[in-house]
């Protein structure tokens, strides 16, 4: 079947006012607009200013110039948050603290202008057109209360398209989100992958009607979007973003092929994590972006952690726009056990999750050659059974198991339900004992 083209190019070549429509032009403009955020930033704001103090202006007259700019990174932030800011405080419309998993004590603060959170509702409203238009019911299950929470981005958004929009926040009763599906006759849900999972388990009767999902705030593992597609034949969109993208980053067409991202707002770069040099589209490597016109807090070469690669081909859609391949975890949820072992949390996510016995878990690393896997079932009938079978899926999927020297443990976990979370900006992650016991 032909795909229709992704709404984002035209969305793209509107605000960015191309003469022509190609990856030629999209460049040259991406290119003016990073010497002009290089230029605002080092003038308003501390952090730049001295970060690029040996750098000018004048210097930057080509791509290979801007990829030699000092990279940002997560701890920057946390250190300072505040001399990132390139406005006068009282002007910062939304504040967003995010949670993270450090003993720091510092938080990761994030600052926008209403007319940042206005360059994201733009695009959640073309990137929604990938796959909702005004005949269907959305239903959110991502915080929306609060004035420029994501969800309140994304009703505004929606509305634009006179698509209608429930903002139900954190998936945290299921009766109550079953009943509003079948109340409102919904037919598409946004939501955070294990919450999504959760509900498509455990109310299955209601999301029959479910033809559309949306993917959002952490790494889909491909089980899920499988197992979602054939039991309820819905189709699975990915999304992929961060709240220091200003929540949205890409989103995928009809292709489901991997995203086009908000190439007007963002410029974004594959590069090496060892070395920092650029990495040749089709390999992978850690995504890096640089925000075009963000006013309250630009980023410059901001290091995300996650890993990705643009794909080589052009896209089944037949836009010009660049696809970035799904991404496929985090650096930090990449953890070596010793020398040679690694241990990816993208391949339990995989293997577990496709389990339907399977409600949740956490593995953790006791030391170099202990592994812990906590479970949560649906339910404890048959218990040794079920933990016999999530040993066996381990060591048909894990690496690290060829090596006799790691051991692994499973065992039946007192965890959080995933109707429990709190937070939706805080990303699943493996716990590496042998790290927090030298921090704690
Ligand atoms: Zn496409």
């Amino acid at each position: 079947m032909k795909k229709n083209k992704t709404p984002m190019e035209d969305w793209i070549v509107k605000r960015t006012g191309l003469i022509s429509a190609n990856q030629k032009s999209l460049s040259t403009y991406q290119f003016k607009k990073l010497v002009e955020v290089f230029e605002y930033a080092k003038a308003n704001g501390a952090f730049y200013q001295k970060q690029f103090v040996d750098q000018d202006l004048r210097e930057i007259k080509s791509w290979d110039d801007f990829k030699l700019l000092p990279f940002t990174t997560g701890a920057d932030i946390k250190k300072n948050p505040f001399s990132f800011l390139c406005i006068p405080q009282q002007q910062v419309d939304r504040i967003v603290t995010l949670n993270t998993s450090g003993t720091s004590g510092k938080k990761k603060r994030l600052f926008f202008t209403e007319e940042d959170l206005l360059k994201t509702v733009d695009f959640f409203d073309y990137g929604m057109r990938s796959l909702t238009d005004s005949s269907d019911r959305v239903l959110v299950l991502l915080p929306g209360q609060a004035y420029g929470t994501i969800g309140d981005l994304l009703k505004k958004a929606l509305a634009r398209s006179n698509t209608t929009c429930i903002v139900f926040g954190l998936l945290t009763d299921l009766d109550a989100v079953a009943q509003v599906i079948l109340r409102n006759r919904i037919n598409c849900i946004v939501g955070i992958p294990i919450q999504v999972l959760y509900l498509s388990r455990s109310k299955a009767e209601c999301f029959k009607q479910i033809e559309k999902v949306l993917l959002s705030t952490d790494y889909v593992p491909k089980s899920m979007v499988a197992e979602l597609s054939h039991k309820f034949r819905c189709r699975v969109f990915n999304h992929y973003g961060m709240t220091e993208m200003g929540y949205g980053g890409g989103v995928e067409c009809e292709a489901l092929n991997g995203y086009h991202l908000r190439e007007g707002d963002l410029y974004l770069e594959i590069i090496d994590p060892d070395s920092g040099s650029p990495i040749e589209d089709g390999k992978y490597g850690e995504i890096v972006f640089t925000s075009l016109k963000r006013i309250a807090m630009p980023l410059i070469r901001y290091r995300t952690g996650d890993i990705g690669a643009f794909s080589t081909d052009l896209c089944p859609c037949g836009t010009f726009l660049r696809t970035l391949k799904k991404v496929a975890g985090r650096y930090a949820n990449r953890i070596r056990l010793d020398h040679d072992n690694y241990i990816d949390l993208s391949t339990f996510e995989e293997s577990l999750l496709g389990d339907e016995n399977i409600l949740d878990y956490q593995v953790l690393i006791k030391n170099n050659s202990v592994l812990s896997i906590m479970v949560n079932f649906y339910n404890q009938n048959r218990l040794d059974q079920k933990i016999s079978r999530v040993k066996e899926i381990l060591v048909a999927h894990l690496s690290v198991n060829k090596k006799d020297n790691v051991r692994i443990e499973v065992e039946q976990g007192n965890l959080c339900k995933p109707d429990q979370m709190v937070n939706s900006m805080v990303k699943r992650r493996i716990i590496d004992l042998r790290k927090e016991e030298c921090n704690g």
